[in-house]
């Protein structure tokens, strides 16, 4: 073999090759971060912490933030808001048990993050973002990895969601005083739903709402937390 042939063949494999190194360097680095983060910190549950390990982060980062996709950090991903740190991505996950088929409500799509790793356990997704942008970028980034079936749409979190009610679980991705009434209004029986309440710099706490068979809730509060929070009036 002459060296013009080898040349010409390492260049044309030069594309699909480094895509594969990536992949797998990215792919090692979510390895870490559950073996690292996540199971030390308490997430136990197998459909989670796999779909923690599918679903690839650095597509759901602003470019500049790449290289930290796979910290256990929020990042911000532009208009003041954060894609969630992944520990309580994972925590919230494994929180409203999902199994494939449920009925899943996320209120602050953001990135898509979220909603990806819910979409990634078989449950199906509806998220609303209140900012346009926000979730018409969220739209069309699940859609290019394959989660076409998570529903986005830009609207007002605070309404819930009607028309697509009741829910089995309702995850709500930003903070505020109070659970607003409707989101615990759609939430079926025997549902959960996880929100971060409080005042984000004096005490945010994650609560979880359980919903019994006859539409009693109960509520506890799990662990301090700092969301961004849930606005009003659509941007
Ligand atoms: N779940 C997201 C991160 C959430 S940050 C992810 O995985 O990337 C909180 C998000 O909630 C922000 O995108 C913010 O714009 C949105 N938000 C704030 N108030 C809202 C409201 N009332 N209704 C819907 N979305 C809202």
């Amino acid at each position: 073999m002459t060296a013009g042939t080898l040349s010409l063949s390492a260049a044309l494999r030069a594309g699909p090759v480094q895509a594969q190194t990536d992949e797998h360097r990215w792919r090692s680095a979510r390895e870490r971060l559950v073996a690292d983060h996540l199971i030390p910190q308490g997430i136990s549950d197998s459909v989670t912490l796999a779909a923690m390990r599918a679903v690839p982060r650095h597509r759901f980062v602003p470019a500049d933030q790449r290289a930290r996709a796979y910290d256990d950090t929020p990042l911000p991903i532009g208009h003041d808001q954060t894609i969630s740190q992944p520990a309580v991505v994972a925590y919230m996950t494994q929180l409203v048990r999902p199994r494939p088929g449920m009925r899943v409500l996320e209120v602050g799509t953001g990135s898509g993050y979220q909603a990806a790793v819910l979409a990634e356990t078989g449950v199906r997704v509806w998220t609303v973002e209140i900012f346009r942008v926000l979730a018409e970028e969220a739209r069309v980034r699940l859609g290019a990895l394959g989660y076409g079936g998570v529903t986005v749409r830009h609207g007002d979190g605070y309404a819930g969601w009607p028309e697509e009610a009741p829910f089995d679980a309702i995850v709500v991705t930003a903070g505020a005083d109070t659970i607003p009434p409707a989101l615990i209004e759609q939430l079926a029986p025997e549902g959960r739903l996880v929100m971060p309440v409080g005042d984000p710099f004096l005490d945010q706490q994650l609560v979880l709402v359980e919903k019994d068979g006859g539409g009693k809730v109960a509520s506890t509060r799990l662990l301090p937390v700092r969301f961004v929070p849930l606005l009003r009036g659509l941007r």
